[in-house]
């Protein structure tokens, strides 16, 4: 199949050092001639070798010099996209950059869409759908386990796991309907059992590949956290610490902070979308009740509520207040003013938490030592307690470190373990699921094979959607244009 012949500025469109023309297609190379001449002013490129690089200039169609340039030439199919492509190493101002694009296109390249070089990988065979993904996560990651887990699945990590179980689901379609067509040579005596064992492997792995992709969708695109407390604990304080910045106004006066804030935050490998609340408290005042109708709400949605209480002044009955706002929420209290006299300790915490919420566990202490983690347990009830000076920058290891522990069991790994972190593949996950389900409940019902053989189908073109083996082009358009520009 012919192609034409794209080109695109693909490196960022701002004054650096080095700026890179990518041109693909069956007639990159003699486009390249026509504009590249060698140190003897000689048309040369048609003669070089595949991956090969060399010094020369772009130059005007009258001959006149555009700039000096390195072109290293990739010929098909040893190439990113499979097809013929010269890249044009130029000096990287934006406007050179524009200059030899747009004279590459005179030339007779067309301007590429965004992400269509790696359409063209995709389409052309060289990486599947979840590996051509991988490609703008690499690029887009911001921390990195982001960085790690989207280089693992550049090099197919999801695409093997998803191939092996469609593989798996293939093979029990293909023995049943062969059996349905050859009665007399292939017997389904005893057939449900073994199927039965298969359906739950596969139901398994899916389970597991569903399991990894909260966290991973949390590990990439960040922990969803709301700090709530009083006016005047230390909330402000302890954002523009996190933050390293003055963002939120830091004032003496209760309830300055009437509207959210909202900032990412990147502590190590994790990463915390942060919104800092107005100060919660029973308020007569309008905007300042705006302010914490709007801090419930957010709370609600929170995968993480940072509580800060100041331990320098009596817990009240807003503290119970904001207790029962979060009674269902992974919550850790940070007990912040550490540096002051101590008021409030573990044990009138305890005493509030037990007031408001039967339904709640303890609260536990976190200290610095971190020995007594027995409240960071996945999946209880338990209110972690770390304490704090957002004064004296204290405290915050102790915090990063519960944080880890509560949402990734302890250390993020970096194991061979895949984490799915997009949510279409979650989506295309959890309908293979239901039809493995589907092909349970047929079993336990003892229905006719061919029921079986229906989900199980269903469930291989949903995995297939992963990998872009099932998807319209509609959706392919849809992704790709996603990408940047020359990628
Ligand atoms: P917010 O209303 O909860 O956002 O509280 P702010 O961050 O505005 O802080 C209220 C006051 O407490 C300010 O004067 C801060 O300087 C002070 N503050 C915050 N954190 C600490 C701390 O750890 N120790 C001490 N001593 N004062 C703090």
């Amino acid at each position: 199949m012919r192609t034409d012949t794209i080109a695109a500025i693909a490196t960022a469109l701002s004054d650096s050092g080095i700026g890179i023309i990518r041109v693909s297609g069956d007639e990159a190379i003699p486009i390249v001639n026509k504009i590249y001449r060698n140190k003897k002013n000689r048309e040369v490129l048609l003669t070089y070798e595949s991956h090969t690089i060399h010094y020369g200039f772009v130059v005007e169609k009258d001959g006149s010099l555009i700039d000096e340039v390195m072109v290293s030439v990739m010929r098909a199919p040893h190439s990113y996209t499979m097809e013929d492509t010269v890249e044009i190493n130029c000096h990287g101002g934006a406007l050179m950059m524009k200059k030899i694009l747009m004279t590459a296109i005179e030339a007779g390249a067309r301007l590429a869409e965004p992400g269509e070089f790696t359409k063209r990988a995709f389409l052309n065979g060289r990486i599947d759908l979840s590996r051509a993904e991988a490609v703008m996560d690499v690029i887009h990651a911001k921390n990195q386990f982001a960085l790690k887990s989207s280089i693992k699945q550049l090099r197919g990590s999801v695409f093997e796991k998803i191939k092996a179980l469609r593989e798996k689901i293939l093979y029990e379609i293909a023995f049943i309907e062969s059996a349905l067509d050859d009665p007399e040579h292939i017997s389904l005596e005893g057939y449900a059992e073994k199927l039965s064992d298969q359906v739950s492997f596969v139901i398994k792995e899916l389970k597991k590949l569903l399991n990894s992709a909260d966290d991973g969708k949390m590990l990439k695109e960040g922990i969803c956290t709301v700090i709530v407390g009083k006016p005047n604990v230390g909330k402000s304080s302890l954002l523009n610490l996190m933050v390293g910045q003055d963002r939120a106004i830091v004032t003496d006066i209760a309830g300055t902070t009437r509207d959210t804030l909202e900032e990412t935050i990147y502590l190590g490998d994790i990463t915390l979308n942060i919104i800092d609340t107005a100060g919660i408290r029973n308020t007569e005042d309008t905007v300042e009740k705006i302010g914490v109708e709007k801090a419930k709400t957010i709370s609600e949605d929170a995968d993480l509520i940072l509580y800060v209480m100041d331990s320098s002044v009596p817990l009240d009955e807003n503290d119970a207040d904001i207790m029962r706002m979060i009674k269902d929420k992974k919550t850790i209290l940070l007990l912040n003013k550490s540096d002051l006299d101590e008021v409030v300790d573990l044990t009138a915490v305890n005493e509030l938490l037990s007031s408001v919420s039967e339904k709640r566990g303890s609260v536990y202490m976190v200290s610095e030592n971190m020995e007594e983690e027995e409240g960071l347990h996945d999946g209880n009830d338990n209110i972690v307690m770390v304490k704090i000076s957002a004064k004296e920058n204290d405290g915050m290891d102790t915090l990063v470190h519960v944080i880890k522990k509560m949402f990734f069991h302890g250390q993020i790994s970096y194991n061979d373990e895949i984490c799915i972190t997009s949510s279409r593949h979650k989506e295309a996950l959890l309908e293979a699921l239901e039809s493995m389900n589907q092909v349970c409940g047929s079993l336990e019902n003892q229905m006719p094979e061919d029921f079986y053989s229906i989900d199980l189908m269903s469930a291989y073109a949903s995995l297939g959607k992963i990998i872009g083996e099932e998807v319209g082009d509609d959706l392919v358009n849809e992704i790709f244009s996603k990408f940047c520009m020359g990628k």
